[in-house]
């Protein structure tokens, strides 16, 4: 049977065993007893399964785990107070001085400057690639490289990741393939496709309040406890756990998240297609004509459609902010960082979120500086909003 999400997801709801609750009570415990002093010291060992201190489990988090586990069928899963907390975590547990990574150059601003910037301080070396040209992937392989890191859809440029051809690089070459599929939850599986580990930036899409940074790391169980082991766990020591009253709530906007997605990307969609013919460049892989869109088809979840991200390009920064600036006056959304949001955030990708992406690199990525980044909101009627759109585009000119 196909690998279905969401009702893996809904396969997790149980009733809370102690109060019958339809939600389970928030952890509301940084510390937790023991009944004997050997029974603490069993647990220390590993010899016992306890719950011990909150930074390294607390049952909150462990709930929201299993969900967040089935959703991407992987064993166990993490959570941390921010998306940058699961990835910087996972990089430096796979990671030690010596080691090789490859990336993509199109990386989420904050992931692509502590690959270029932190990592390097600690001898950690790095290859920054162009991720769809899988003979420069190969090429970059070493006999010391541990990870190949991507995004399924990658930040801004909507590039889509080839997880498979990429996996079989990795396993050849003994390192793991760790994804990045903060943009595309449901819509890419990313473990099913031969990823080792998937991380979230739960910030966006998955939780979609914009209430609150969060982050998940979803593995091997292996993996996951070596990330908190008490002696030299990457996230046990560094110590970005999340807050089990934020895992709670995010927790339950999880149960909503494939109707959301499929809501974004239904509304993406309709604006993709009014874009292009109004001639306006538009980047969106669910359009038949765009040529990430095979690729995309091969391998995502289809019912989830093709995701609630598009770019336009507007040619310079001055078209840019003038067109957000009249869009927020009006509306349409608002002028504002990050994504996954039920209204509709947009703003200038190189002047902003990949602002720490050197100018020179956004050119070789075929970056505009007038591109124009929406996260498309839940609109329940996104025809009045392109009409509110339209009169923006013909007020700087465009139509
Ligand atoms: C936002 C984002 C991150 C970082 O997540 P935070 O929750 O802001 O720390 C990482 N990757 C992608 C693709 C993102 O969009």
């Amino acid at each position: 049977m196909k690998f279905d999400p969401a009702s893996s997801v809904q396969d997790t709801l149980h009733l809370d065993p102690a109060t019958m609750g339809v939600n389970h009570p928030i952890s509301d415990s940084a510390t937790f007893a023991f009944d004997t002093g050997d029974d603490m010291l069993a647990c220390f060992h590993g010899e016992k399964q306890a719950f011990l201190y909150a930074r390294h489990w607390n049952p909150t988090n462990l709930e929201l785990c299993k969900s967040l586990a089935a959703m991407e069928g992987t064993e166990a899963a993490w959570v941390s107070g921010s998306g940058m907390g699961a990835i910087t975590s996972t990089l430096l547990q796979l990671l030690k001085s010596g080691d090789h990574i490859i990336t993509s150059v199109t990386t989420y601003g904050g992931t692509y400057a502590f690959l270029k910037n932190w990592v390097t301080k600690y001898g950690i070396e790095v290859s920054f690639v162009n991720i769809s040209d899988l003979d420069a992937v190969k090429a970059a392989v070493k006999p010391n490289t541990k990870v190949i890191y991507t995004e399924t859809m990658t930040n801004p440029m909507l590039q889509i990741s080839n997880i498979p051809e990429l996996s079989k690089i990795a396993k050849a070459a003994g390192a793991q393939l760790v994804v990045d599929n903060t943009f595309t939850p449901m819509i890419f599986s990313p473990i099913k496709l031969g990823a080792d580990i998937v991380v979230y930036s739960m910030t966006k899409f998955i939780n979609g309040q914009n209430d609150t940074t969060a982050g998940a790391i979803c593995g091997s169980q292996d993996f996951i406890n070596s990330l908190i082991d008490l002696n030299d766990g990457t996230a046990m020591l560094l110590g970005p756990v999340l807050d089990p009253m934020r895992a709670s709530s995010i927790h339950k906007n999880l149960f909503t998240l494939h109707i959301r997605m499929k809501q974004h990307s239904k509304n993406a969609h309709y604006l993709a297609e009014r874009f292009t013919e109004n001639n306006i460049p538009v980047n969106y892989p669910g359009l038949e004509t765009n040529k990430q869109h095979q690729l995309m088809k091969s391998q995502m979840n289809e019912e989830y459609g093709f995701g609630g991200m598009i770019a336009i390009d507007l040619k310079t920064v001055e078209n840019a902010n003038k067109f957000m600036h009249i869009m927020q006056e009006r509306g349409v959304g608002y002028l504002a960082v990050s994504l996954g949001y039920f209204k509709t955030l947009f703003s200038n990708s190189g002047k902003s979120t990949s602002s720490e992406v050197p100018e020179d690199v956004q050119h070789e990525m075929g970056m505009s500086e007038g591109l124009v980044r929406y996260s498309v909101g839940l609109d329940n009627d996104i025809e009045r909003t392109w009409n509110i759109i339209k009169e923006c585009l013909t007020e700087i000119g465009f139509i």
